[in-house]
């Protein structure tokens, strides 16, 4: 049993040398092991922020609050530490890694949360086989992390690395961006076999609720000027989706 809580997160945006602005006002959230908890907010209510902060990206700075894995501070873990504790953070933006395969990359990765290096031949079959259940062509294993990828195959692999890491818990910002269809339904089928296979916690970030009619969701969060401004069940989603986001927006302006 895994338990994942954020607890009164604040946290700045740093802009250039001299400046910063708090978007992050407080954010209280707690989600157990085998659960998926779907964000939803409008553009700019700093979602992606809450996803940087907690990955420890360096443009954001924590002022206050925590965040806590098992009682562990992950905000004192090196990026790598909170791989290897069971964290997965699936970037809006994933880097693009030049002259570094894809199945180095995911070698290395596998290597680096599990602790020792799985056997060549065993890894590459299981990498050949999630690959195939997310319909990516085997020639993407040789090529340069994310380098040239469209949008859609960066999300297919981001999935793909959620696959072969298993991880605790696993935050996904907008991986249902700029999907067609049938890419959305092939990415939603890979978090439901992880979540199906293991017991892991997904805060799955989003602005629209269509992925939520692939991947179900146990609690829905709206967000708004940088905090929680409602929780609910999967029906939420069904109202911000008639609704939009206009009276969370407007509230407490
Ligand atoms: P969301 O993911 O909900 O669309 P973001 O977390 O990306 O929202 O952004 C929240 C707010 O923080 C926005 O007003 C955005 O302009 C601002 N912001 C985020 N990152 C930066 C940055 N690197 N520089 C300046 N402003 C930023
Ligand atoms: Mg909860
Ligand atoms: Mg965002």
């Amino acid at each position: 049993m895994t338990k994942f809580e954020i607890r009164g997160l604040r946290a700045d945006v740093l802009i250039g040398a001299e400046d910063r602005e708090e978007i992050l006002k407080g954010v209280d959230l707690t989600i157990d092991s085998g659960e998926t908890h779907a964000i939803m907010g409008p553009n700019g209510s700093g979602k992606s922020t809450l996803a940087y902060a907690i990955a420890g990206h360096p443009r954001y700075e924590v002022t206050d609050g925590e965040v806590l894995l098992d009682g562990e501070n992950v905000l004192e873990m090196s990026v790598d530490e909170r791989a290897r504790a069971g964290m997965f953070l699936a970037m809006q933006y994933p880097v693009e890694v030049p002259g570094v395969s894809m199945s180095n990359f995911l070698r290395s990765s596998v290597t680096a949360v599990r602790g020792e290096a799985p056997k060549l031949r065993t890894f590459s079959k299981e990498m050949q086989n999630a690959m195939k259940g997310l319909s990516i062509d085997p020639a993407f294993a040789s090529r340069g992390v994310n380098e040239g990828f469209s949008g859609g195959e960066k999300k297919r692999h981001e999935i793909l690395q959620l696959e072969l890491l298993r991880p605790k818990f696993a935050i996904l910002d907008e991986t249902d961006s700029g999907l067609d269809v049938d890419a959305l339904k092939v990415v939603s089928e890979g978090i439901n076999r992880v979540k199906a296979e293991t017991n892991v916690g997904v805060l799955l970030i989003t602005h629209y609720s269509r992925i939520l009619n692939h991947v179900k969701a146990d609690h829905v969060h709206v967000f708004a000027k940088g905090r929680v401004a409602e929780s609910g069940g999967p029906e939420l989603a069904d109202a911000l989706e008639s609704e939009g986001y206009e009276r969370f927006v407007k509230a407490g302006a």
